[in-house]
């Protein structure tokens, strides 16, 4: 069996590393001209993500990247009243669990070289213009005029999925939450959190969230609740959102501005946050979809990167042990849905009390967050998330009867 990924953000290179692990032979093609080594900002990868790398043999590759643990976070209001703190609990997992903040570019690039050093064929310049269904297969067609044929075809395509769109074109398009996010590096500010920790501040017009990493570099994001923005030419571009977030967040912590003021302005890039809820189909015959490309969900829930990890291993699983790649590929999306529908539902949970505008629903926020944060922490809020194990060795139908 032959499988076409496309796209080579995060879960194409580790569906090719798994697929080669499960004895099957893939290629990924992806757009760019190379690994996208400074693309975008700093995420955060999860215990459930890194144990995947783990079984297949990628995380130390990807450790080398991470910038520090990031395993608490303590929140706090615009005036710095705290609101309470959470721990993820992945300080008592074992060593190379522990959350960790990584540039996404780095994560994509260290990826990328883990799955080639395991025998993935990784193909550059590759734009996917569209792909057809052959008697056995499937044939894939790109930009530069070329062709490849598989058995299978994968989208890892990312949220605009063109797989997605041509797989099913009445497929609901990801839908905007009303966040824009920022994400930058900011040195020589004075700032600091303690080791370890994220200091996320529910301010009076906006939300923000701040790491400084050993040696001093300020990690920070922002959510600024605005309309979808336009995109393309009529875009606004970072001057506009520079002078704009350091409006919103005036009055707020003095250390916001300050980590602002700091930032380069090409840091002030507007990400509008998209999200799924449901996809009617992950799959149709040989043609199936993972991460972002099938369940994007919104940045809130901390969740993207490893939610494609997973699923990565989990189609891998499905096309060694399944017979018939239609089969296999609705059994992986039946081996999925539920817990990335959950995860999406979470983030937008999340990402609700960012939208607080107007002094009275803030301070109810303020009221009614503490509260919260003391629930979660009690009932270890987060381990139905982190503690999610994939045993790659184990046979999908054992675990899922067709
Ligand atoms: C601002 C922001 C903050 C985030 N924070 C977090 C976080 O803290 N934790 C977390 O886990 N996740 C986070 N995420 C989400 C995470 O980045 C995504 O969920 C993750 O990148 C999804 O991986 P993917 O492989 O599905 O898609 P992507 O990483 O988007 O990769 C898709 C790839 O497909 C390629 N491609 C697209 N079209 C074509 C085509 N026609 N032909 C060939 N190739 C194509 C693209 O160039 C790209 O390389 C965040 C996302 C954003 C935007």
């Amino acid at each position: 069996m032959k499988v076409l990924v496309i796209g080579a953000g995060i879960a194409g290179p580790v569906t090719a590393a798994a697929l080669g692990r499960a004895g099957i032979e893939a290629a990924v093609y992806e757009a760019h001209d190379g690994p996208a080594e400074h693309l975008g900002s700093f995420l955060n990868l999860a215990p459930n993500g890194l144990a995947v790398l783990r079984s297949l043999g990628m995380l130390g590759t990807v450790l080398e990247s991470a910038v520090c643990p990031s395993t608490a976070i303590e929140f706090a209001n615009g005036s710095g009243r705290r609101l309470g703190r959470l721990e993820d609990g992945s300080t008592e997992l074992e060593e190379g669990l522990q959350t960790v903040l990584i540039m996404r570019g780095a994560l994509q690039a260290r990826l990328a070289e883990a799955a080639a050093a395991q025998g993935a064929r990784l193909e550059y310049g590759k734009r996917l213009t569209g792909f057809e269904r052959t008697g056995s297969g499937v044939s894939a067609h790109f930009a530069d005029g070329t062709r490849a044929e598989g058995d299978v075809l994968l989208g890892a395509d990312g949220l605009h999925s063109p797989v997605r769109t041509a797989m099913d074109p009445g497929a609901p398009a990801p839908a905007y939450t009303g966040l824009l996010d920022f994400g930058g590096v900011a040195h020589g500010a004075r700032a600091a959190t303690p080791p370890g920790t994220v200091r996320m501040v529910y301010g009076s017009r906006a939300f923000f969230g701040l790491q400084t990493a050993p040696g001093g570099a300020a990690y920070w994001f922002a959510n600024l609740p605005h309309p979808e923005p336009p995109r393309g030419p009529e875009a606004p571009g970072p001057e506009h959102w520079r002078a704009l977030l350091l409006e919103r967040f005036a009055g707020d912590l003095p250390e916001i501005t300050e980590v602002l003021s700091a930032s380069p302005v090409r840091d002030f890039t507007a990400h509008g946050t998209y999200d799924i809820a449901s996809l009617p189909r992950w799959c149709d015959g040989p043609v199936g979809l993972l991460g972002d490309a099938a369940h994007a969900v919104s940045s809130s829930s901390g969740q993207g990167a490893s939610m494609a990890i997973e699923d990565a291993a989990t189609v891998a699983r499905c096309l060694r042990d399944v017979p018939g790649p239609a089969e296999a590929l609705r059994r992986y999306e039946r081996l999925r849905r539920d817990r990335v529908e959950r995860v999406a539902a979470e983030g937008r949970r999340r990402g609700a009390p960012k939208l607080a505008a107007g002094r009275l629903q803030v301070l109810l926020r303020d009221l009614m967050l503490p509260v919260l944060f003391r629930t979660i922490s009690l009932r270890k809020g987060h381990s139905w998330m982190f503690d999610h194990r994939i045993d790659f060795d184990r046979d999908v139908r054992e675990q899922l009867p067709a």
